[in-house]
């Protein structure tokens, strides 16, 4: 079904159509009539499947008039919010909305000029909002649509209360488009407060593995990571990877080394400053950077096109993770790879993972490579005979529990 048959403008369906998106992907089908129709909607998504659109577009159209802020989104990071505010405005090229991001970190100069000469849509991370709240640069009475996204990585990050106070701030008569990859209990109970009457999507499991990414795993002494990653980036054929680390203080160390090794590389973590993000981003963008090393900041959401890689040098903290990290790859149509570094006492970890996924996750080895801490014969029960880390191999189907309506990816 295509674009022109969900009922959006002219002006509209011309930017769909210069950002080259040919049909609408799933959470876009189901998302965006309800929400041209003015009703409130509950999605839980998984990353990268368009949501962002599924949004975007129901709200350019419904808001008409100009003259306040009516449009509030608000993002866990400030590199959602960027990503989010850029995609809004490209969607907007053939209208006259206002956009702008808001969010901490950088000075406050440039964004109170923007303010002070009027925008449509603010996309905000709560601290920096409530900054401007405090000091009435912004206001929310005539906030007609509010979104939350990615609202479980809010309840991460422990944005939830300042979410709240915001929503109260908010006009009760307004609609509200409310995203989120999983819907623990505090998130149930939030949704339930917030929203009126929504209509309710589900896209994919969260659970599942992005079907355009093949994945697989290491078993390898913590002696012998580094290396690995090395040989691994030399083997495979990749034009830009990201390799999440555990803490910033071991991105810091992985990047050093790798800088070492003749590789240029970018590094991502809650540490470097609003200006070192950006940079950092932007240069791995653009191809300047051909690895970047990150925490999981950059594990949700971050879209850069063509990224042929990721490896996980250390395994995730939680299950769910790993399908955010290894989303970074194969995202759109394109395919990619992961893989990831487990240690001999990780078990439990990755145990944990593939009971999340609901598939194994193959195991690899590296012709010639050791990956014991001690050099000899590598025994390694948990190495499937006949994979080898040079062949491709095709990611398993998740099981039928896992598996539902519409949980591969738009194509
Ligand atoms: P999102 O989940 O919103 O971050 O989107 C993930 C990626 O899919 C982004 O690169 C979008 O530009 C792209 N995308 C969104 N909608 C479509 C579509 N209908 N067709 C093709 N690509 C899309």
């Amino acid at each position: 079904m295509p674009f022109s048959t969900l009922g959006l403008t002219k002006p509209l369906l011309n930017g769909v159509q210069s950002m080259g998106y040919v049909d609408p992907s799933p959470i876009q089908l189901r998302a965006i009539p309800p929400a041209l129709a003015g009703r409130d909607v509950i999605a839980s998504a998984q990353t990268g499947t368009g949501k962002t659109a599924a949004f975007a577009l129901p709200v350019l159209q419904r808001l008409e008039r100009h003259g306040a802020c009516r449009c509030l989104i608000l993002e866990p990071t400030r590199e959602l919010a960027m990503q989010v505010e850029t995609s809004l405005r490209d969607l907007a090229r053939y209208t006259d909305m206002r956009t702008l991001s808001v969010f901490g970190g950088v000075g406050y100069g440039p964004q109170r000029t923007a303010l002070k000469s009027g925008v449509d849509i603010i996309v905000a991370t709560p601290g920096r909002l409530e900054d401007y709240l405090q000091s009435r640069e912004i206001r929310l009475n005539d906030i007609e649509v509010l979104v939350l996204d990615e609202v479980d990585r809010m309840l991460d990050v422990g944005f939830l209360p300042a979410v709240r106070r915001i929503i109260a701030k908010c006009p009760k008569e307004r609609q509200t488009l409310f995203f989120s990859a999983t819907l623990p209990p505090e998130i149930t109970e939030l949704a339930a407060w917030a929203l009126q009457d929504p209509e309710r999507i589900e896209i994919g499991a969260s659970h599942s593995v992005v079907e355009t990414v093949t994945h697989g795993l290491y078993m390898v002494a913590a002696e012998r990571k580094f290396d690995l990653l090395v040989a691994v980036l030399k083997k495979v054929d990749f034009q830009s990877a990201i390799v999440f680390a555990r803490t910033k203080h071991g991105a810091d160390k992985i990047a050093k080394k790798l800088r070492n090794t003749n590789h240029s590389v970018a590094v991502l973590h809650a540490n470097r400053s609003q200006n070192q993000r950006i940079e950092a981003l932007a240069g791995f963008k653009s191809g300047k950077y051909e690895v970047m090393v990150a925490t999981d900041i950059a594990a949700r959401g971050i879209d850069v096109a063509g990224v042929s890689h990721v490896i996980n040098y250390d395994i995730p903290q939680h299950p769910e993770d790993y399908v955010h990290r290894i989303g970074r790859t194969g995202r759109a149509t394109a395919t990619g790879d992961a893989f990831t570094f487990v240690m001999p006492d990780e078990g439990k970890k990755l145990a944990g993972i593939e009971r999340f996924i609901g598939q194994q996750i193959p195991r690899l080895t590296l012709e010639g490579f050791v990956t014991t801490a001690r050099k000899g014969p590598i025994h390694d029960r948990t190495q499937e005979p006949g994979l080898s880390g040079e062949k491709r191999f095709r990611p398993q189907r998740p099981n039928r529990r896992h598996r539902e309506a519409g949980g591969s990816r738009h194509r």
